[in-house]
């Protein structure tokens, strides 16, 4: 069985120095399933490919095996040394481990880079067809090509095997392929052959960090990859849920002095939703993207200007989408406003072709929940793909929490966050992605301005198609 994994960044032999292995060597690990091999059939500074060859020994596997349950001949003559299973996922484990950590002392700005990267799986066995394989490595960003084999080429009306050869293109950082790879090779493979212990709930959620928990396939994958064990796939479930950024009191700011603190802060944020609607009306949009719409303050705001035709609140968190359905009690609405508002369960790091054709979006304090690695991927979905005409994008200005007694220096303003910028930190951000993708931006504060400090929030306005 064979995974190949080829790029065209350049210098292409880089690709040695990501994974560990030098591409000059042929070199061979013996593994308790058989033996593994590593070799590069190319190594040019423009393509250089890595194959991981797997010889899965069978009759090896019968032998050790103490308890000899199953149809006899079927341990001896199976489709194991071919065919792409669990096999090959802990090969990468054992193998490609540091790669998949993104550690690259030779190399290590370009472990977070996203290059070019294609993986071709000789074969693999798919039950669910081409439909399952989009399903899965679609959503993260992959170009999936399945060739399917037909179960005997002299007798087509047998019709299509389970076996196809598996290409994966994408632009993405190594170690997200590997990860991916990794997780979902044995989510096809049906047939796991190592004990699902409670150690395998931890191997998931720590190789699912960072998508995972947004994968719209995840209550599947999450239960075939635990071999369909419901106790250990109920407790995954719920520890990817709380990874979750969901609940909406908490995405407030840190209170101070409870009572002026707390109505300090709703008014600070019925500020920037007051500023971004404004900004979205002077545009004459007619429809709207509400992107992280949280439980649907801005949508409020949006629904009650008839202005706006076509609105759509998108958010991660499924129980913010319900806090928002209620809030906006939508199942009471009269036919006509009902047809102008949809809620959408989905995450902005993944592309999605139901963000396309509007001409607006807000992106209000959203970003910071994103971990920073996948901030680029974010950036491709909104101003690349979705392209609306206009974004109003809001983030906490970082300078200001010096003005907030109940911050200690260098912690954020919400346990979520994962970053917070300084003014220069966003516009340098906002600048490039504008230039970048064809925008002009222009910059306002949000609430009460400090001189030094400046405002506590910050808004960029981009618009497309127009030279600053
Ligand atoms: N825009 C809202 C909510 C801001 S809180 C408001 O101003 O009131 C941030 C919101 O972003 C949360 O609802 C959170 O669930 C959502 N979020 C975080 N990561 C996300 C992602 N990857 N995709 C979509 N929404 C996300």
């Amino acid at each position: 069985m064979q995974l190949t994994i080829t790029t065209t960044h350049s210098p292409a032999t880089d690709l040695g120095y990501l994974l560990h292995k030098n591409p000059a060597r042929v070199q061979s690990f013996p593994r308790s399933f058989g033996q593994a091999y590593v070799m590069y059939p190319e190594a040019t500074n423009e393509r250089c490919t890595m194959a991981l060859i797997l010889d899965v020994d069978s009759v090896g596997l019968v032998r050790k095996r103490q308890d000899s349950g199953g149809f006899a001949l079927e341990q001896y003559v199976n489709d194991r040394p071919y065919v792409a299973s669990s096999f090959l996922s802990v090969a990468l484990g054992d193998l490609f481990g540091t790669a998949m950590t993104g550690r690259c002392k030779e190399r290590p700005d370009l472990v977070d880079r996203p290059i070019p990267l294609e993986a071709r799986v000789s074969v693999i066995a798919c039950r669910g067809g081409e439909g399952l394989l989009r399903q899965l490595f679609e959503p993260l960003g992959y170009a999936v090509d399945a060739t399917p084999y037909p179960l005997d080429p002299r007798f087509p009306e047998w019709g299509e095997s389970p076996y196809s050869t598996l290409i994966l293109r994408a632009e993405t950082r190594l170690r997200d392929l590997l990860t991916h790879l990794y997780v979902l090779i044995p989510v096809l493979d049906n047939d796991k052959h190592y004990w699902v212990g409670d150690d395998e709930v931890e191997k998931l959620l720590r190789r699912g960090e960072g998508w995972l928990g947004a994968h719209p396939a995840r209550e599947f994958i999450t239960h075939r990859y635990l071999k369909n064990q419901h106790s250990l796939t109920q407790d995954a479930l719920a520890r990817l849920a709380e990874s979750d950024p969901i609940d909406q009191d908490e995405m407030e700011e840190r209170p101070e002095k409870a009572g002026e603190t707390v109505a300090y802060r709703l008014n600070l944020h019925e500020q920037r939703l007051q500023a971004v609607a404004e900004a979205l009306r002077e545009s004459g949009a007619r429809s709207v993207l509400d992107l992280g719409c949280g439980e649907g303050r801005l949508l409020r705001l949006l629904l009650d200007d008839p202005n706006f035709e076509r609105i759509l609140g998108v958010d991660v968190s499924y129980r913010a989408l319900e806090r928002a359905r209620e809030r906006l009690h939508l199942d009471q609405l009269p036919e006509r406003q009902r047809q102008r508002i949809a809620l959408l369960h989905g995450s902005l790091t993944y592309r999605d072709r139901r963000l396309e054709g509007y001409e607006a979006a807000a992106v209000v304090e959203v970003i910071e929940h994103l971990d920073y690695a996948r901030l680029a991927v974010f950036e491709r979905v909104l101003f690349e793909f979705a392209h609306p005409r206009v974004i109003a994008l809001t983030t906490p200005n970082q300078e200001y929490n010096r003005l907030f007694d109940s911050l200690t220096a260098g912690t954020f303003r919400h346990a979520d966050h994962r970053f917070e910028w300084t003014r220069e930190q966003f516009h340098g951000w906002a600048n490039a992605v504008a230039e970048r993708h064809g925008y002009s931006v222009r910059f306002s504060p949000i609430g009460p301005e400090d001189a030094d400090a400046g405002a506590p929030s910050q808004m960029a306005w981009f618009t497309a198609g127009e030279v600053t």
